[in-house]
């Protein structure tokens, strides 16, 4: 099979170099162009950017010339990392002129008309791109970070038992931020208890992801989620302690055979970057931890744990995803493989 051509647009920040590392053996997807923003463009990928995803820089990409964000790039699909500040007038530019746009930024993820996709969830919202009035181009999106490994626990738990309310509280690691090297946050012995728009995004996103399909539009999910999220000393991976409320009584083994039971329409496509297993249980008192659970299945599978009654809702657990790679680069590509899979691309 000839691979699909594919364009990095905010390829020098901490989501775009995951995107390479990711992207860079994928057996459908070639990286064929680099784009960021007008100081990096026009110079070599190697010159520009500071690598600290791996120790070296892949060759395949290391002297491509950094192009501007502009769409007259040689590529079907465009996989956005581009600061918010600027992705929303860039995606909609390109998928104006034909390409396949998937973002990870922010902007677009509650337009009427984009799926707000994650594709063990809601692989049925992709055909709200039929709505979008862009010809042969199109816009997905990936959600938040944090939303992304909390709805993946709650999926089955939803479809099983049905779920009323929600209180998270989130560890969130500092690679959330971007590249750790420019971004200088003092978290050196520190927690920083806020994020710009986290807890926002954590409450009204898993109500689209949630929603049902009706008519080309979403009725969203009438559940009540209150959020707290923080910055926490880590690489990589956010660890988030859930509270629930469900619709049924149920017993915690209930709860941990549907969560080894989950699979869906992913793992049964057989998709290049699927987990074989969306969500690992873990029974050790101390477990899931960043250190060691967050590149489970590369990176793509949702780990939870330390699941026990609680006083005031059902149940508590605590879920950890890795943020860049299944909250960001690597769920993106998981879109695109579901979207080529469907014919979309
Ligand atoms: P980042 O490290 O700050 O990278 C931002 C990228 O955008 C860089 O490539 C930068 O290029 C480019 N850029 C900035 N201003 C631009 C402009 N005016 N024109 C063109 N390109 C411009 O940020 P990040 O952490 O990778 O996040 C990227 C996006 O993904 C954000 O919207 C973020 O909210 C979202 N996201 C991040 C994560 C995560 O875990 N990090 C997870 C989910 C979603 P230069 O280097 O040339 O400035």
């Amino acid at each position: 099979m000839e691979k699909i051509p594919v364009a990095i647009l905010g390829a020098t920040g901490s989501v775009g170099q995951k995107f390479i590392q990711l992207l860079i053996n994928h057996p459908w997807f070639e990286i064929k162009e680099l784009a960021a923003s007008e100081t990096s463009a026009g110079k070599k990928y190697k010159d520009v950017v500071e690598w600290f995803v791996s120790d070296e820089i892949p060759e395949q990409v290391a002297n491509l010339e950094v192009k501007k964000c502009e769409p007259n790039l040689d590529c079907k699909v465009a996989f956005s990392g581009l600061d918010s500040s600027i992705a929303g007038e860039v995606e909609t530019a390109f998928a104006k002129k034909g390409y396949k746009v998937i973002s990870n930024s922010r902007n677009h993820r509650m337009d009427d008309d984009v799926p707000l996709l994650i594709p063990e969830i809601n692989p049925d919202h992709i055909e709200l791109v039929k709505k979008q009035k862009y010809g042969g181009g199109l816009i997905v999106t990936n959600p938040n970070c944090s939303t992304i490994g909390m709805t993946l626990a709650l999926k089955p738990l939803i479809d099983d038992f049905g779920i009323s309310d929600i209180n998270v509280v989130t560890m969130q690691a500092v690679s959330g931020a971007g590249n750790p090297k420019k971004v200088g946050l003092n978290i050196d012995d520190n927690v920083i208890p806020w994020i710009k728009g986290e807890e926002e995004k954590m409450e009204i996103e898993p109500l689209k992801i949630f929603g049902t399909l009706n008519n080309q539009r979403i009725d969203f999910n009438k559940m009540n989620i209150s959020a707290q999220c923080n910055r926490v000393n880590v690489t990589d991976g956010h660890l988030e302690a859930v509270q629930i409320r469900l619709k049924k009584k149920v017993d915690k083994e209930d709860i941990i055979n549907s969560w080894n039971n989950f699979s869906s329409e992913p793992q049964k496509l057989d998709l290049p970057t699927a987990p074989k297993k969306p969500i690992h249980y873990f029974d050790e008192d101390d477990f899931p931890q960043p250190k060691i659970h967050r590149n489970i299945e590369n990176g793509m599978a949702a780990a939870t744990g330390r699941l026990r009654p609680d006083k005031f809702f059902d149940f508590k657990f605590v879920v950890l995803s890795h943020n860049t790679v299944r909250g960001a680069a690597g769920g993106a590509i998981l879109c695109a493989e579901l979207l080529k899979a469907k014919g979309y691309i």
